[in-house]
């Protein structure tokens, strides 16, 4: 099952990713997570990434196409995996079409209102690094492991509103996965357990 979930930043596609990931028991693989991670050790990718994502604005093919290439050859990627975040811009889909057949492209779409909305109230979990909501947390704490939760620096509202200014998803990355007859939509304005029984609908009919 080879999968990319399409869709503005804050629809909750890291959401259904996990969902995803943990009944089909496949690699969740973040383009955002991969940089995050990158930053908070201090790796030279990190060092030149941060002032992209600081800024709202999309980090360059040269440093992020190669990264999900690597990413994608390594073992566990062998029967499948979920890929969020990637591709946001047409060179990616097509750099991502030379090295792997994907099943579905699913959008997990959402106005920019709701957006707004969402990741205003979006935390994410120190402990088991998992985005949620501060209307899911259980006395203040991650509702899944009971950690310590905080705000992504780009999850502020200047940042946010940056994002969806430079990041829309353009056309053309939907009329290539139109094309190519893997294209699904989704919308993700119900909760993630009702968003996620319409993208496992979806998915059971690859697996047929
Ligand atoms: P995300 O967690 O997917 O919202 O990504 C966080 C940030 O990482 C984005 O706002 C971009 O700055 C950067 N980023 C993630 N994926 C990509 C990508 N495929 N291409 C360019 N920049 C990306």
């Amino acid at each position: 099952m080879k999968i990319v979930l399409l869709g503005p930043p804050g629809s909750g596609k890291g959401t259904q990713a996990n969902i995803i990931c943990q009944k089909y028991n496949l690699p969740h693989i973040s383009t955002g997570d991969i940089f995050r991670s990158n930053i908070s050790q201090g790796t030279p990718l990190g060092k030149k990434v941060k002032e992209y994502i600081d800024s709202g604005s999309l980090v360059p093919d040269e440093l992020t196409i190669s990264i999900v290439e690597d990413r994608l050859r390594q073992d566990d990627c062998k029967d499948g995996f979920v890929l969020d975040g990637f591709p946001r811009v047409l060179s990616q889909a097509i750099a991502l079409d030379k090295i792997v057949n994907l099943d579905k492209a699913i959008m997990i779409d959402l106005s920019d209102e709701e957006i707004v909305r969402r990741l205003s109230g979006r935390r994410m979990c120190k402990k088991c690094g998992n985005p949620t909501h501060i209307d899911w947390l259980k006395n203040g704490k991650c509702e899944k492991c009971g950690g310590e939760v905080y705000v992504r620096d780009d999850d502020k509202e200047e940042t946010v509103k940056a994002r969806l200014a430079k990041q829309k998803l353009p056309q053309e990355v939907i009329d290539f996965y139109i094309k190519k007859g893997i294209y699904a939509k989704v919308s993700a304005l119900d909760t993630k357990e009702k968003t996620f029984e319409k993208v496992d609908s979806i998915l059971r009919e690859i697996k047929k």
